[in-house]
């Protein structure tokens, strides 16, 4: 593909290059794992897992993509905007971002914290917007590209004990849209993918009972897995999904119809 110049990371420049925040673990490994498959390069953020984010370096290697992990904070603009500058040195133009750095600080409305609220609305709506910004003079300058960002059925339906959560995740549905309204002309689609129960290290923790109970609400009568959300996005990032833009699309095994 000729809209790649090469960085300085020795690579094949015909391969596009996809950034994944939070893509050492869970989801974000499933997404660039998939983007790895379908020949994408990767570019991952993480927070502070070395461990699992050089782990997750050596998997990638292993499907025959060049990937390399940059250790920042998303919420922090100044880091976002460093780390976004170095990775477009190492691997050139970024075609895919995919924003699934998150966290949860959950808790009933009346002891919920500031601090638990603010937290949560900087790293999974704030980051993501800070990467977006960081980015889209790269976009601009591609005519071209994929933003998509994993947010939650429950920023659809709600949750109780989750208001800051909910409120993150549907806030990345609505900058999801303005952005897709923005950056539509220069050809960058813009999506978000919504995932329900997902069989993760979190929900492995949970008791067998609890997991029965969330369970038995869902059509399909299991939970996810990070896999079936990483093939969506990279479906989302293919050639195939050229004119869908500022869409939803849940992976719950249908229970938030
Ligand atoms: P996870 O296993 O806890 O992994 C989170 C990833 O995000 C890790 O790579 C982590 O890096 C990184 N991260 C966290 N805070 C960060 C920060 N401030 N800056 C940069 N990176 C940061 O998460 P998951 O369960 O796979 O969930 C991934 C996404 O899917 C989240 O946005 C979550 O809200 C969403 N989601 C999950 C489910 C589910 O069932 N699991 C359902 C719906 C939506 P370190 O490892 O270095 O900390």
């Amino acid at each position: 593909m000729a809209d790649q110049a090469t960085g300085t990371l020795e690579r094949d420049a015909s391969r596009r290059v996809a950034l994944v925040t939070g893509g050492s673990r869970g989801i974000g490994r499933a997404c660039a794992r998939s983007l790895a498959r379908e020949g994408f390069d990767i570019a991952i953020i993480y927070a502070g897992n070395r461990e699992a984010a050089a782990d997750c370096v050596q998997e990638l290697s292993k499907l025959g993509a060049t990937a390399k992990a940059y250790q920042c904070d998303v919420a922090n603009s100044a880091q976002v905007n460093d780390t976004v500058k170095a990775i477009i040195a190492d691997f050139g133009p970024v075609w895919a971002l995919v924003n699934d750095a998150g966290i949860n600080r959950d808790g009933l409305l009346a002891r919920m914290k500031d601090e638990d609220f603010d937290a949560v609305i900087d790293v999974n709506l704030k980051g993501a917007f800070n990467m977006i910004r960081a980015l889209s003079r790269n976009f601009v300058r591609l005519r071209g590209g994929r933003i998509i960002s994993i947010s939650s059925v429950v920023g659809l339906s709600g949750n109780a004990g989750q208001a800051n959560y909910a409120a993150s995740k549907a806030g990345l549905i609505g900058l999801t849209k303005a952005v897709a309204k923005e950056l539509g002309h220069r050809g960058v689609t813009v999506n978000t993918v919504a995932p329900g129960f997902i069989k993760t290290d979190m929900t492995d923790k949970l008791p067998e009972k609890t997991v029965k109970a969330y369970q038995a609400q869902i059509p399909m009568n299991r939970l996810g897995s990070v896999d079936e959300v990483g093939d969506v996005v990279a479906f989302l990032v293919s050639d195939a999904a050229s004119y869908i833009t500022g869409e939803v699309i849940r992976v719950d095994g249908g229970l938030s119809m």
